[in-house]
């Protein structure tokens, strides 16, 4: 294999195998911008570091002739001592991990090149201050010293000499600096700071290949679900300087705005600085405009190459750039993160500006997006304590308690706490935090520090730059606007103005919820500002895109009237499952438990009796609210433990009671009765049409319920479109009983009302018998509906209540799993089932209708394979029918 590539080798789509950083860096060189020589060490050559334990030793190799060309281009050598070649190790995973891995800079620079630095610089001091950061940064990432030990020398040597800051210390400072440094070296390692560059950068090379695997950025992928056996590529860069003085600086910068989707560049930068110090948000920074100001020709030519990108990438990009003495040059590119909002705004604005189609503008934003669109607000009316007001870094409304570090956040979390981290300023160590907070406030940085980056990324509401507020962690608390808070304080924070409020605030529905639930016009009206219209204008444009162009329907399961409403609110096309044991619960829950437990055919006969009506009606009424769409009633199908009394509690009851003489007869009998159906595994048990075989008159009761409903409506002058649905076949035997059943009852009850009830009877397909054995299902069958929840459950043998809490975070951590087959469709096992059930299904009915309505329905990229499988729709909970509409049109754009 090929380990290196110049970047005039590689382009942007070589992701995987150059990771993101890289692949883009050769783009960018390929159209021409000017980017610094280097080359990128592919991700092929980090998976093989993990597996030897060592690097490939053709890697060596490579290295040496891509190094040799660059200092062959730039007529300079690595280490020189005169005008060194110096270069940045960057590590560039395929999906960004910001801060989660190593950089080493300046490496090359050794006793002797520091000298060359400065006669190239003509800044002594300058060239000290790179050296000593380097055995900082190499002590502390390669050689695995605790950094705390640099920073302790930083600090006394400031104090020796009266520094107040590290700008304060002359060139013979940072002399005396590196030798006390290299005595930290050899002290904690038994080695010199090695001298020879060659060597510095092979050790920088594998430390950034090991640092794929520490703690935080494993638990990075984890939440990210990236998987852990990608690898991550490095990238080897000819360093430039931001920090030569004035002409100087470094920055970042969006080709729009990445938090509100403003057209128009967006960015910071810092004179005379590094690239690190404004990821970090360690000091305030300057807008592109001020830039403008200082360096005309430079701020032009940032212009240029911005606008250069967006036309080639047709996207909102962002990139790093540093000016080296008035000279441009671009570090970094990517497609930029952007805040939901956002997203759909650039999205149109793009199609607006011919850049791209509608079908694109679908793509550029995702189900997962639109849902944080809906999310509720602060009320604008409501009583509230301003604090103070920074920048708004990621959209939302959060309420929590504030805490200060990771454990104060994981300790009020876990006893159910909301928490609001609260940090001068964030870095990767934080990441546990950002996790479990609801929201994020910071003291310092920028719209792009990293902790406004990694809450946008998490969806996390997050306001940044809070100068006004002073946290004070060694005292535990934080000051603003002439308070004194304390962990534990209530704070409110708004990320899409930038607010923070004192104590609760209460929140109201989101525009594009009510856009989304009562039309444009509501939705319209519901707007505070111009951004807020255009956003809701281009969340309209595109879900109609998306239901245009979509071929699966998007149904919603809800099991009453009122639910059935609000999905249709939100644009369901009908109910593809409603689950009717949710109406036994509360006081008829006592009817089912007669009708399962009845010792006499009368005594059952009298339960259903009582039940019949109390259907009808909640099946008339659900029939009236989706008036002429198809509603799927399913046959109840109850784990019987969920209906029945719990058998210990009942048998402790019984034993008190005897213990004391007072037993009543009619718990005895209970207790009986409750022993005789316990069940080991209820799931797997006495459930759905094994039920209604063995119990007679249940399912009779429900069709005849549904029957009776149907005709009611129809008289009414309605539309009504029930459908049978029975649960939990694995036979086609269980069907055709149920189905003939069915039919008399129908024949029935149409003939008594002069009509004919000819109602599709159809299944569920939730067990892999049934999918096995679709083509024989499909004779009884109208249609199938996957109920991929216990599809699930049977297909891996995981009891869906208990294997979540029980080991799955093992399993996420060890990469059995890389996120829950509860939650997204495992595609290779229990999606195979599906497709063994669509081909098998329409082998016998070439056109038999299809959904599913297990959690998966609402999911965004099962929802994909649900398509891409032939489904007819996808059923899931109202609030996520707007998603599962966008996630369909996606998947057919
Ligand atoms: C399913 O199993 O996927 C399903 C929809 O049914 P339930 O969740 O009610 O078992
Ligand atoms: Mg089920």
């Amino acid at each position: 294999a090929k380990f290196v590539f110049r970047f005039s080798e590689g382009d942007k789509d070589q992701k995987d195998l150059l990771g993101g950083k890289g692949a883009n860096l050769a783009e960018m060189t390929k159209i021409g911008l000017p980017v610094p020589p280097g080359f990128t060490i592919t991700t092929e050559a980090c998976r093989a570091y993990m597996r030897d334990g060592h690097v490939p030793p053709e890697l060596r190799v490579e290295v040496t002739m891509a190094i040799r060309e660059i200092e062959d281009t730039l007529g300079r050598r690595l280490g020189d001592f005169h005008e060194p070649l110096l270069v940045s190790v960057r590590s560039g995973a395929k999906f960004s991990m910001p801060g989660m891995m190593e950089t080493v800079l300046n490496v090359g620079l050794n006793d002797a090149s520091v000298k060359g630095l400065a006669e190239f610089s003509g800044d002594e001091r300058f060239a000290w201050d790179s050296y000593r950061r380097l055995i900082q940064m190499f002590g502390k990432t390669v050689l695995d010293i605790d950094g705390e030990l640099f920073a302790e020398a930083l600090e006394a040597k400031k104090g020796a000499v009266g520094a107040a800051t590290d700008v304060d210390l002359s060139a013979e400072d940072l002399k005396a600096l590196v030798e006390t440094y290299k005595q930290v070296v050899r002290e904690e390692c038994g080695r010199e700071f090695p001298q020879h560059p060659r060597e510095q950068l092979d050790m920088a090379i594998e430390a950034v290949f090991g640092s794929w695997n520490t703690e935080r950025a494993r638990l990075y992928r984890r939440r990210e679900r990236i998987p852990n056996d990608l690898g991550t590529a490095v990238n080897v860069v000819t360093m430039v300087f931001g920090n030569l003085g004035e002409t100087s600086g470094t920055g970042v910068a969006f080709t729009r705005d990445p938090s509100t989707g403003h057209s128009g560049v967006y960015g910071d930068y810092l004179a005379n600085a590094q690239g690190e110090d404004v990821v970090a948000g360690i000091r305030n920074t300057l807008t592109l405009a001020e830039l403008e100001g200082l360096d005309a020709r430079s701020y032009g030519e940032l212009m240029q190459a911005m606008r250069r990108l967006e036309t080639h990438y047709r996207d909102l990009c962002d990139i790093e750039f540093t000016i080296e003495r008035g000279k441009l040059w671009l570090l970094q590119t990517r497609v930029g993160k952007r805040t939901a909002g956002a997203a759909f705004r650039v999205a149109t604005q793009l199609v607006d500006e011919n850049l791209i189609t509608m079908n694109e503008a679908i793509s550029r934003v995702s189900g997962a997006q639109l849902s944080q669109l809906l999310f509720p607000q602060f009320d604008g009316e409501a009583d509230r304590t301003l604090l103070t007001r920074a920048m708004a870094a990621s959209p939302g409304a959060a309420v929590g308690e504030i805490v200060l570090d990771n454990a104060q956040a994981l300790e009020r979390t876990g006893a159910g706490a909301k928490v609001i981290l609260v940090r001068r300023e964030t870095n990767p160590d934080d990441l546990q935090g950002m996790i479990v907070a609801d929201g994020v406030l910071t003291s310092r940085g920028g719209k792009t520090s990293h902790a406004a980056v990694v809450a946008r990324g998490m969806g996390r509401t997050a306001v940044v730059g809070a100068e006004e507020v002073d946290v004070d962690r060694g005292a535990g608390e934080v000051r603003v606007a002439g308070r004194t808070l304390h962990a534990g304080d209530v704070i409110a924070l708004d990320g899409t103005t930038g607010e923070v409020f004192l104590g609760e605030v209460p929140v109201v529905d989101s525009p594009v919820m009510r856009y989304i639930a009562e039309g444009l016009d509501a939705g319209l009206a519901a707007c505070g500002d111009d951004a807020m219209r255009e956003l809701v204008l281009a969340v309209d444009r595109i879900l109609t895109h998306a239901d245009a162009v979509r071929r699966m329907r998007v149904r919603a399961n809800a099991d009453t009237a009122a639910d059935a409403r609000r999905a249709r609110e939100r644009g369901a096309e009908g109910i593809g499952l409603c689950r009717t044991e949710h109406q036994f619960l509360g006081e008829r829950r006592e009817l089912v438990e007669a009708v399962v437990l009845a010792g006499s055919d009368d005594e059952r006969g009298a339960a259903l009796e009582a039940l019949l009506p109390r259907q009808r009606q909640d099946f008339t009424e659900l029939l009236e609210a989706m008036d002429s769409l198809p509603t799927t009633i399913r046959l109840i199908d109850p784990p019987l433990h969920e209906f029945l009394p719990d058998l210990t509690e009942l048998a402790v009851k019984v034993a008190v009671a005897k213990e004391r003489g007072q037993v009543e007869p009619r718990d005895v009998a209970l207790l009986e009765a409750v022993s005789r159906m316990h069940e080991a595994n209820p799931m797997l048990g006495l459930r759905g049409v094994r039920l209604g075989l063995k119990i007679p008159g249940l399912f009779a009761l429900q069709i005849r319920a549904i029957a009776e409903a149907t005709v009611a409506r129809r008289q009414a002058g309605g539309d009504p479109r029930p459908e049978i649905m029975v649960p939990l076949v694995g036979s086609v035997r269980e069907l055709q009983i149920v189905r003939e059943e069915a039919e008399a009852i129908l024949a029935e009850v149409g003939e008594a009302a002069g009509t004919v009830l000819d109602l599709p009877i159809g299944c569920m397909i939730e067990l892999p018998r049934a999918a096995l054995t679709a083509h024989r299902i499909a004779e009884e069958a109208d249609f199938f509906s996957f109920g991929t929840n216990d599809l699930t459950q049977t297909t891996w043998g995981f009891s869906r209540d208990d294997v979540e809490g029980a080991f799955f975070a093992d399993y996420l951590e060890n990469g059995v799993l890389t996120i829950s087959p509860f939650e997204t469709l495992d595609g290779d096992g229990v999606g195979a089932l599906v497709v063994a059930g669509v081909t098998g299904g329409r082998q016998t009915k070439p056109n038999l209708h299809i959904g599913v309505c297990g959690e998966h329905g609402g999911d965004p990229e099962s929802i994909r394979f649900f398509h891409t499988a032939g489904l007819d729709y996808v059923s899931c909970s109202p609030f996520r029918v707007p998603v599962a509409r966008l996630e369909a049109g996606r998947a057919a754009a």
